[in-house]
């Protein structure tokens, strides 16, 4: 057999795995010790009601002959399509149905994504950053060029005429960081995208998080992305999905290269890749655009939007610099005393107990920097602000890690 020597070149553990191996050794050592996890990806509000009810109607109705459901509209069922546009119009842009595809995760969107362009493209991607967008760029054997987020910039790279890129992925709010782009800063994205004739591939997975209206939402907010750019979201961190899977991508019909339609192309590789998310997944992803269901899912955001205020205001309390987590669920921390993020982390765990993630994960601007999610319960994120409010640093410094980095 041949292997496709792209998928050899990625690094041996996707981070979250890496990090969940070394809670598991601490914790095998410490078999007492108190585990705090501000490390995870994962939700930990259950579904909201409405989502649950939906899902059981539809559930019924697969045991009725006339009411059952087998393969559906590869697309999305019309239903659900109207109700992601209806969700679009409350904040003012205007998207078609026809521009919807539903699917099962914004993972496998990101991934699958990779069929519509060639081999040799170049992809711009922001460092740091979600790691799925490097990996599966690795994978798919691309030329990889970074935009670097620093300090200085906020952790919001912008674009460099003199360096040309045929695809770029931007995430906002950004995972890890939580930095938002503004409109003006997306305008210039669109129109470096417009000067290259790039696409952009928009993750606004965490769009559901922004505070401030006057941040955009979607990069459909900007003129003239409809001719440059695909978005993704998902229902996960909107709304609990992590679980059922169910997100979308805005394919615009009017986002062509040369004489060719993405929105033709893309219809096409999911009519032979993909056979439709799941009836009652849907009918449950349309519940969350009910006046109960946003009402329900909101509360679950503004409730992990006070976990991150807790740990923004904790970590800010002990004498650290932090960035995100306005709007976000993410606190993006700069170590002291330059500790190197893997470091940092060791030490944060061993001595207190808490689990972040190394931002060096998430890309080489990420040395020096750790992310704390503010997915957990109230209750541990109480006792991990507690005790992040009241830590020694200079103390946590000296600290003798045991096992390395
Ligand atoms: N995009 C970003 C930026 C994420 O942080 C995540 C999950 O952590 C995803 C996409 C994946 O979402 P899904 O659960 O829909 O696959």
């Amino acid at each position: 057999m041949r292997l496709n020597e792209n998928i050899t070149k990625l690094e041996q553990n996707y981070l979250f795995a890496e990090i969940a191996m070394r809670v598991r050794r601490h914790r095998e050592e410490h078999p007492e010790a108190e585990i705090l996890s501000l490390g995870i990806n994962d939700v930990t509000r259950p579904l909201a009601p409405a989502v649950c009810d939906a899902m059981s109607v539809a559930a019924q109705e697969m045991r009725q002959t006339d009411r059952f459901h087998g393969y559906g509209d590869v697309q999305g069922e019309l239903f659900l399509r109207r109700a992601i546009c209806g969700y679009y119009r409350t904040y003012k842009v205007g998207i078609e149905p026809e521009d919807v595809f539903v699917s099962d995760g914004a993972k496998s969107d990101l991934a699958n994504l990779c069929d519509l362009f060639a081999p040799e493209s170049t992809v711009l991607l922001p460092n740091p950053v979600y790691p799925v967008f490097y990996d599966t760029s690795v994978m798919a054997g691309r030329q990889i060029i970074f935009a670097r987020g620093t300090k200085e910039n906020g952790f919001l790279p912008m674009p460099d005429d003199s360096i040309h890129a045929d695809l770029i992925y931007l995430c906002s709010p950004n995972n890890p960081t939580g930095a938002v782009y503004t409109r003006a800063q997306l305008q210039a994205w669109v129109e470096y995208a417009h000067a290259h004739q790039a696409c952009i591939i928009y993750d606004a997975a965490y769009e559901a998080y922004i505070r401030n209206a006057a941040l955009p939402r979607s990069i459909f907010e900007i003129a003239g992305a409809e001719t440059c750019a695909i978005e993704i979201n998902s229902f996960s961190k909107m709304a609990g999905f992590t679980g059922v899977r169910c997100s979308w991508v805005i394919v615009p019909r009017a986002l062509t290269a040369g004489d060719q339609s993405l929105h033709r192309l893309w219809m096409r590789r999911q009519s032979t890749k993909y056979n439709g998310t799941s009836y009652i997944v849907q009918r449950g992803a349309a519940a969350v655009f009910s006046a109960e269901g946003q009402r329900q899912v909101r509360m679950d955001v503004q409730y992990y939007m006070e976990n991150a205020d807790l740990i923004r205001n904790a970590l800010r309390r002990s004498g650290v610099f932090t960035t995100g987590g306005e709007h976000a669920p993410y606190v993006w921390m700069e170590c002291p005393y330059h500790l190197r993020s893997w470091d940092c982390f060791a030490r944060l765990l061993q001595s207190q107990g808490i689990v972040s993630s190394p931002g060096v994960g998430f890309g080489a601007q990420g040395e020096g920097w750790l992310r704390f999610s503010s997915f957990g319960s109230r209750e541990t994120i109480e006792r991990a602000a507690h005790k992040l409010a009241a830590l020694d640093w200079d103390q946590l410094a000296l600290w003798q890690v045991s096992g390395g980095r």
